[in-house]
Formats: structure tokens, sequence, C-alpha cells
């Protein structure tokens, strides 16, 4: 091969976790690479193909997985590196451009190509009704990558300026308490009749769905796997006989009591 071998690195997102919800793009994408890298439980979401390479890592390894992607592309290959949900949602797509942007200058060759993932807050809201409906904002409780009292400040701010929150990585073994203090700082500005979505493993064997409100929202029902969104003073808990209950923010939002 005559030039500088510089290969291909695609960032991959694989949805939910039901394989209907992964885009044709996706398993285009997925389906022509040379080599898969990821989280071991996402890799293994990936049909086999022959010939091809997988390099499973632990969920902590971001930084050196997307580099060892990142060297293979370089070194003419065509790889993946696989996210859950969608890459550029507290997960890999940023990681990669962190290592590009810090990495040797032959990493800028390389063609980079994201593919976007439908991503647990809306696999999670399209189960429920329509609690994104108006304006929201997502927020990670992960305190790994940011200081706790930042996650304090944007809570408040959110909480204040009206949006329903999104809330990813409420929970881990690591990190047992955030989402009851989370919870805590949130019932200082919102009602305790605030409407409270636990989505947990959407679209998974597993899944769960529990509908409740601020006041009685127990921070016990979220785990790794649990998306929780909150809703805003207009988000609206519609009972249905025999049925599940529809949450919904409006389409219009008057502004009084934000
Ligand atoms: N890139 C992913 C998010 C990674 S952060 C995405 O776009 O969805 C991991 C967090 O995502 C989990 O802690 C949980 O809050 C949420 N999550 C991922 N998959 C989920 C699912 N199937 N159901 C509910 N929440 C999920």
């Amino acid at each position: 091969m005559s030039g500088p071998m510089s290969g291909r690195l695609a960032v991959v997102g694989l949805g939910p976790g039901d394989a209907r919800q992964l885009t044709p793009e996706a398993a285009e994408v997925l389906a022509a690479a040379d080599a898969l890298y990821g989280y071991g439980p996402y890799l293994a979401r990936v049909p086999p193909r022959a010939g091809q390479v997988r390099h499973a890592s632990d969920n902590r390894e971001e930084g050196a997985r997307a580099a060892a992607a990142l060297r293979h592309a370089a070194a003419g290959a065509s790889a993946a590196l696989v996210s859950g949900g969608d890459p550029g949602v507290f997960a890999m797509a940023a990681a990669v451009c962190g290592a590009i942007d810090m990495g040797p200058a032959e990493w800028r060759s390389i063609e980079l190509v994201i593919v976007p993932g439908i991503t647990a807050m809306l696999a999670v809201a399209a189960r429920i009704g329509a609690p994104l409906g108006h304006d929201f904002c997502a927020l990670s409780l992960s305190d790994n990558l940011k200081p706790w009292e930042l996650i304090e400040r944007r809570l408040d701010a959110a909480a204040a300026a009206g949006f329903v929150l999104a809330l990813y990585n409420p929970v881990s073994r690591a990190r047992p308490w955030q989402l009851a203090a989370a919870f805590d700082r949130l019932r200082r500005q919102l009602p305790a009749q605030t409407p409270v979505v636990f989505g947990r493993a959407v679209s998974r064997p597993d899944e769960s769905i529990a509908v409740t409100t601020l006041g009685a929202a127990d921070p016990a029902l979220a785990d790794m796997a649990t998306l929780v969104i909150v809703g805003s003073s207009e988000t609206r808990v519609i009972p249905r006989p025999g049925l599940a209950p529809l949450v919904y923010t409006p389409r219009a939002a008057s502004g009084a009591s934000a």
C-alpha cells in the first residue's frame, strides 16, 4: 500500500438493547468492521462474523479503549468501537474525540464515523408517554468525572428553569448515595407531586418501568441499568383503567410555576 496507512474508526451506538432498536446503518457498519472494540456486555449484543476480531474491555477503561481502537485504525484497519444507546451521550464518541485531541498527529488523518443510536432517555420516554414532550435536559449523576458540587449546581439550575430532567448513571456499586441526594436536592424546589419515572433495562427482557412522585420516589428502585426522569411542574400523569398510566409534558408551557 502506498501513502499513509490511515484506516477508519466507526463509533457505533447499539441502542438500548433490543436488536430492533439498532439502526440499519449501525448493523451495516458493524458487519463491515475488521475489529470490534467495546465493553464486553455491549460486544456480546453484536452478531458474530467470521474473521472479525473482538477486543472486550472493562467499562472503566474508556481512554485506553479509545486509544487501542485509534491505534488499530491508524495501522490501516477498519475498526468499530461500540457504545450502548447513542455513542455521543455519556459514552465513547467524546472519549475518542478527546483521545484525538490529545493524541499523536497521525490520528487526525483517520476517517472517523460516528453512527448514532437510540439513547436511553428516548427509549424510556417512548414506553411511558411523552415526558420529554417539552424542554428538558440530560444529566449524568456520576461523579467519577466531575465533582458532586457541580452536579448539585446543575440540578438546582435545571429545576429552577423548569426543565424536565433525564438522569443517567443514577447509581452504581461505587456510588450508592447520589440518587437519594439528588432527589433531596430537587425536593427543595419541586412540588412533592412532581411525576418521576424509573425506566430499568428498557427494551431488554428484564425491563421494568415504575411511575411515582418526587415525594415518594425511592432511590432503591434504581440500579446501573436505570434511567430516571423527573418531571417539571407542567408534567402530567393520566391514569388509565387496566393500563399503565401515561406521563406527558404538554407541548405548551405557561411558565407560571416553573
Ligand atoms: N450512551 C448511553 C448512556 C451511557 S451512561 C445511551 O445513550 O443510552 C449509562 C446509563 O444509561 C445507565 O446508568 C442508565 O442510566 C442508562 N441506560 C442505558 N441503557 C438503558 C436501558 N436500556 N434502560 C434504561 N436506562 C439505560
